[in-house]
């Protein structure tokens, strides 16, 4: 053979190669690719950037012990536990450490509760060695992942417990905090929220500037979601490397839902190298929803003005709940949350979105498909039909999330 005709003939094979691998997926049946979809939850890491299992365990007032760890292998009234994680092929969640805005107070900033949640995941890890890890990095998690553990990162939802005091930016890396959300659904000290009208700094405060500045330092990544839009464009200019977004989702879908990012905050994350993780909630990801929610509202105001009993009174529980099994609200479903992937894709491009389900912290009210953390397959086999490739799902699942983890690890400058 000629030199040209070898070089023909391996292109030909490369060609060849590159174009039954593609077709593999096209041919399938839908069973081969829920398989297939399957196959790659359980290949790849899943990091997902928010489960606030924590909180739940909180709610129900269990702290773990040998009498009450089995909450952690199986419990059907929550949407994370391990048997459903392994289910799923869940491998790194990050565990919330959710510090309601009720600790926004110079008399006590949650410091003592954020350790007592942080104790509780620590507790996991000591009381199932042989199933769950902590991770304090990457690699921590790649090796745990090839041990055949779950690792348990932590991030911390509000700064609030940071009080006045910098240093604790380091005391809650020392014990394991890897992202701080800066505020949740009010202004506090660091930050204004999307969820506060106040504006009590017009973005972020000076000593919120600081916190962002000795988180980089240290090497925790700096959280946006919950932010007012003005904090988030202050925090893009002011952070010396890529941030998150843990659990947010698409305004463009919910254009009333502050909460949600808009089109021009996506392509500035994108362009700070950062990470969209997309939130599942029905009323973040779907303007249906939010309607139905809204005349839901109103229909139920109505119904208690009518009757003479305010909404915090004892007498107008039964009423509640009656009316919310007679008028439930709308679900949204799985293709929505692509929907959510595909925007944030097109205008900020593959290497910046990831997952954030926000398991255990919206009641149960999820899109259909994506009730809990068996179904992170669901998720995959629907982008597998989209055409995403397996390794745009590889980056979805964690790489673009390990892109941030380790810039920032790698910026920080220690103690
Ligand atoms: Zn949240």
């Amino acid at each position: 053979m000629t030199r040209i005709k070898i070089v023909l003939s391996l292109f030909c094979f490369v060609l060849l190669v590159s174009c039954s691998e593609k077709k593999s997926v096209e041919s399938m049946n839908d069973e081969q690719l829920r398989a297939y979809a399957d196959e790659l939850a359980h290949k790849f890491i899943i990091a997902d950037g928010h489960v606030d299992f924590p909180e739940r365990l909180k709610e129900k007032k269990i702290v773990l012990t040998e009498e009450t760890k089995s909450i952690v292998l199986s419990d059907i009234g929550g949407e994370f536990d391990y048997e459903r994680s392994k289910k799923g092929g869940l491998t790194s969640p990050f565990m919330s450490i959710y510090i309601p805005s009720s600790y926004q107070k110079q008399n006590d900033w949650g410091k003592t509760f954020a350790d007592s949640l942080i104790n509780n995941v620590l507790a996991i890890v000591s009381l199932f060695p042989d199933k769950f890890a902590l991770a304090n990095t990457p690699s921590e998690v790649e090796a745990n992942f090839k041990a055949g553990k779950i690792s348990l990162p932590m991030g911390m939802e509000n700064g609030a417990p940071i009080g006045n005091d910098l240093a604790n930016v380091k005391y809650f890396y020392d014990r394991g905090i890897r992202y701080i959300t800066l505020t949740h659904s009010k202004d506090n000290q660091i930050c204004d929220s999307s969820g506060d009208t106040t504006r009590t700094w017009g973005g972020l405060s000076p000593f919120g500037r600081e916190v962002v500045t000795e988180m980089n330092r240290v090497g925790i990544m700096v959280d946006i979601s919950h932010v007012d839009d003005s904090t988030f464009y202050q925090v893009m200019k002011h952070t010396k490397v890529p941030c998150i977004a843990s659990h947010s989702s698409c305004r463009a879908f919910a254009p009333t839902v502050r909460r949600d990012m808009t089109d021009d905050m996506i392509k500035k994350l994108g362009e700070n190298g950062g990470v969209m993780m997309i939130n599942y909630y029905n009323a973040f990801i779907d303007s249906a929803v939010v309607n139905r929610n809204k005349v839901n509202r109103e229909k139920l105001n109505a119904l208690l003005i009518e009757k003479g009993i305010a909404a915090t009174d004892a007498l107008a529980k039964p009423i509640i709940e009656q009316f919310k099994k007679e008028n439930p609200s709308l679900k949204s479903d799985i293709n929505m949350v692509v929907n959510h992937i595909d925007r944030v894709v097109q205008l900020a491009g593959i290497d910046h979105v990831g997952i954030g389900s926000d398991f255990d912290g919206v009641d149960g009210d999820l899109p259909t498909g994506l009730e809990d953390v068996s179904t992170y397959p669901n998720l995959i086999y629907t982008l597998l039909k989209r055409g995403y490739t397996e390794e745009d799902i590889e980056k979805i699942c964690y790489k673009n999330l390990w892109r941030v983890w380790n810039a920032v690890e790698q910026t920080a400058s220690g103690s």
